[in-house]
Order: C-alpha cells, then structure tokens, then sequence
C-alpha cells in the first residue's frame, strides 16, 4: 500500500487524515451514554451497563489525570508506543480507576478482579499492562484485563489528546499515534469517508474505503453482516489475507460509538470468526481469556 493511496481525497479535495481529537474526557462521557443507551433489551443488556459505569469512572479519571506534555517526536516514531513500556501515567490512572469504582455494585468476579489490581506492586502492574498490550491477554484473568484495559485507555486517550493533528505524520499500518490496530472503521453518512478508530488512544485516521486494511487488496474484499439485522455493522473480510474489520455506518446509527457498538456487535464477530477470518484489531472491552486468575 503506498501512503499516497492512504489519502484518497479525489473529488472530494483534501480529507483530514486525522479527526481532531475531542479530549479524553468527551470521548469517555459519549462512551458510557453510548453503553447505557445500548443496554436495556439487549443480549448482552447487563455487560454494556457495566461497561457504561466502568466508561463513566473513566470520564471521571481523565478529568483528574495530570499527564505530561510528549517530548517531540524523532522521524519515523510514533509520538506513543502501545507495543513498548506502558507510560507511567498508567498506574496513577488505575488507582483513579479503582477508586472511582469503589463500592458500586459489579458482579463478584469483577469485584475480585478489583481488589486483586489494588493490592499489585507496580512491578507486576506494568508486567500485566505490557502483556495486555502485547496481546497476551489470554494469560489474563478477564475481568483483570477489563479494568487494567480501561486505565490503559484513559492514559494512551489523554497523551493523544494532547497532541497537534499536524505533528502526527502518515503511516502505512495501525494507529498513527501509537501503532496499535484499528479497532473498528466508521463510514461517515456524508460523503463516504471511512476513518479507521484505535481502541486504545480513540485516534480517528482516515483510510481508503473498499480495501482491505490489512493487506491492501480491493478484489478480494467482501461485506458480512447478520441476516436481520439492521443495525450499523459489517464486517469488511478479505480473502486474500483473511482479515476482517468491522465498519460501522454512521448512517444506520448516528448515535453510534465505535467502541460501544463494536461490543453490541459481537454476534457478527461470532459469524464471521466462524467462517474463518481473523479480526485485525482487539476492543478493549472485549477481553479474551481464560478467565484463570494469573495477573
Ligand atoms: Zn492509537
Ligand atoms: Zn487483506
């Protein structure tokens, strides 16, 4: 793929390559309104309830978080790394997290999972983070990963929100600002343009509609969505590398919330995993293990 196909303005002259980002506050307060909204008669109606108050509790910490201004960024890196050390604003957000979380009601694992992450030494704390964002979270006990997930969140969100649109150079591959894989793609109602969304920074970046994110390949890419359903998601599968990417469609759902709606939306993970296509990025809300308490 080459960075000028990452672009793709055309007609419609020049497409920011980034959204401006709305702060790490408004992001996580349009979050849990999305998860309450979401809930009630759904499936899943009990888990988005409980992630609609873990994203309250993270509006909350990124109001309180003091973070530090990034140094400048050398050419060629990333202005955050969410394959290195996790930043150390990290730990102070989980301990505003748990807090925050403090005495509301969450079912009994999850309350374990709490008071587990408020006994580990930092050593440990970083060991888990390192593995989440690695991707190991099989490892992981899940509500663990949930709440450790949710902090991570809160500090990569308020470190991008504080950098200039303009100081962030194009990529060919994952999240401009950190690396990490697009968590979902939104098309916008107006004219069609798909901005790809980073779970873990909520960095919107602009990428070529019609073309596999992965591997580049127009021909080979196809749309899936539940039978019935009419809701705003599709899963854009490629055959050439067996990839997917959900997209969500601000046009069947102008409430959407990319992150909430990826996790209102697993039925069609479920669908298209079943015919063998791997998803290309992870939502943090959606931890997968064993559930075997190793943090
Ligand atoms: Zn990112
Ligand atoms: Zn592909």
């Amino acid at each position: 793929m080459s960075l000028a196909g990452l672009s793709g303005g055309g007609e419609l002259g020049e497409v920011p390559y980034l959204r401006p980002h709305p702060g790490a506050a408004s992001v996580f307060a349009r979050r849990a309104a999305r998860f309450e909204a979401l809930a009630p008669g759904h499936a899943t109606g009990e888990y988005l309830a409980l992630l609609g108050r873990v994203a309250a509790a993270q509006r909350v910490v990124a109001e309180r978080l003091r973070l530090p201004a990034l140094a400048p960024t050398l050419a060629g890196a990333l202005p955050l790394d969410a394959a290195g050390p996790p930043p150390p604003a990290w730990r102070e957000a989980l301990r505003l997290l748990l807090g925050e979380l403090d005495g509301l009601a969450v079912p009994a694992p999850a309350q374990a999972a709490l008071e587990r992450l408020g006994r580990l030494p930092d050593l440990d704390l970083d060991g888990l983070a390192e593995r989440l964002l690695a991707g190991r979270s099989t490892q992981l006990d899940v509500p663990v990963g949930l709440f450790a997930g949710a902090a991570l969140q809160v500090a990569f969100t308020g470190l991008a929100a504080g950098l200039a649109p303009a100081s962030v150079a194009r990529v060919e591959e994952g999240c401009p600002v950190c690396g990490a894989s697009p968590t979902a793609g939104v098309v916008l109602g107006d004219h069609k343009l798909r901005y790809l969304v980073c779970g873990l920074c909520a960095t919107w970046w602009h990428h070529t509609r019609v073309q596999c994110v992965l591997c580049g390949s127009a021909a080979a890419v196809s749309y899936l969505a539940v039978e019935g359903e009419a809701g705003p998601a599709r899963a854009e599968a490629c055959d050439g590398c067996q990839a997917y990417l959900k997209l969500l469609y601000v046009e069947q759902g102008p409430q959407l919330e990319p992150l909430a709606d990826d996790v209102a939306t697993v039925a069609l993970d479920l669908l298209v995993g079943e015919r063998g296509y791997q998803r290309l990025g992870v939502n943090p809300y959606l931890v997968a293990g064993e559930g075997v308490a190793e943090a």
